[in-house]
């Protein structure tokens, strides 16, 4: 599993990309994170300021 960043409410303010200790969130149109590199910590959960990302289902 892997969390996942919900791109409809994502503000591309780049919160979780610098506390990933990861790596995994990378920029776009909005940010979203690399399944391959997650190790499900939700540190970037508990960062972002807008409730974007939970753990995907
Ligand atoms: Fe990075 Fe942890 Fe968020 Fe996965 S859950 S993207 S490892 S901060």
């Amino acid at each position: 599993m892997a969390y996942k960043i919900d791109e409809n409410t994502c503000i591309a303010c780049g919160t979780c990309a610098g506390e990933c200790p990861q790596g995994a969130i990378k920029e776009g149109d909005v940010y979203s994170i690399d399944p391959e590199l997650c190790i499900d910590c939700g540190t970037c959960a508990d960062a972002c300021p807008m409730a974007a990302i939970a753990p995907a289902e």
